[in-house]
């Protein structure tokens, strides 16, 4: 047997093992998460070039996901105690997800980050800041510094390799001219298509009653929560568990190449948050001339 014959009779061994070796890699995470884990179903790469919005929320179109399936996402920490629950949660059942982070609280924790990139989560953009008054309230320019200086936060945080141009506006309080200027720069901007309110005090037991009965209602998409929130880390490992027996499947996003696979949302579409929003910064000039009397 000559080299060339060699090699053309191992390489459907090789081919053998490799397949071998992959077998024995997923059988080896299912081990570590039990045969009833949730699981991550499958990953999407979700494209950035030139930008836009998804997810119905806030925009007129969202992932192309299939019939009960979910991609799970986490703003505002990383914060010790939260965070760590929930990133145990989805490690004992083998769920990737994706974090919006602030890159305050990225600088402050950055072995919650390094853990979160390690775990195989996808580590996304929410400003260095989160300023209260939204990035409505700063100009353009100061808007722009906020969000530079976060992105360069958490992948300061997150190590090299850890690049998602995937970003989140805090309160979902977008602007044309920053959307544009994220275009420019092939950033994708998140809104989300179902949302927990985690930012209203409930107990674990309500808070995974209300998300449940909102998904669904939709039956797939984008799920928002914050994994600083005591209630939503108290009720996570149920929440997975809830999802599993109604046969959902969790999809991971990382980065891709091209646009993003969406699907365009249906006749009669209005943006919810912008309704929120100007409801918001209503009240607030209402109350403004009220606190200087
Ligand atoms: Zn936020």
């Amino acid at each position: 047997m000559h080299f060339g014959q060699m090699i053309s009779t191992m390489r459907p061994v090789s081919l053998l093992l490799s397949i071998g070796f992959a077998l024995a890699a997923t059988t080896l995470a299912r081990a570590q998460c039990g045969p009833d884990a949730l699981g991550t179903s499958r990953v999407m790469r979700v494209g950035a070039a030139g930008g836009g919005g998804v997810g119905l929320k806030s925009y007129p179109r969202t992932l192309a996901l299939a019939d009960k399936e979910i991609v799970l996402t986490f703003d505002d920490g990383p914060l010790p105690g939260p965070t760590t629950k929930v990133l145990d949660a989805l490690k004992k059942e083998c769920v990737r997800a994706t974090f919006f982070l602030i890159g305050r609280n990225a600088d402050a924790n950055p072995a919650l980050v390094r853990r979160e990139a390690a775990e195989g989560h996808t580590v996304a953009h929410h400003t260095y800041s989160h300023p209260a008054v939204t990035l409505r309230g700063l100009s353009d320019e100061a808007a722009r510094a906020d969000i530079d200086k976060g992105i360069a936060a958490d992948e300061r945080a997150a190590g090299a390799g850890a690049r998602a141009p995937f970003f989140r506006f805090p309160g979902f309080a977008d602007t044309k001219p920053l959307v544009d200027w994220l275009a420019r720069r092939d950033i994708l901007v998140f809104g989300t298509d179902v949302w927990a309110s985690d930012w209203t005090p409930m107990s674990p037991t309500q808070q995974l009653a209300l998300v449940m009965g909102r998904i669904e209602k939709v039956r797939r998409g984008i799920v928002l929560f914050h994994d600083t929130r005591e209630q939503t880390a108290q009720m996570m490992p149920a929440f997975l568990r809830e999802l599993k027996a109604r046969g959902y499947r969790i999809v991971h996003i990382e980065p891709g190449a091209g646009r993003p696979a969406t699907v365009e949302a249906g006749p009669g579409w209005r943006s919810e948050t912008d309704r929120l929003i100007s409801g918001l910064m209503a009240a607030r000039r209402a109350a403004a001339p009220k606190a200087t009397q």
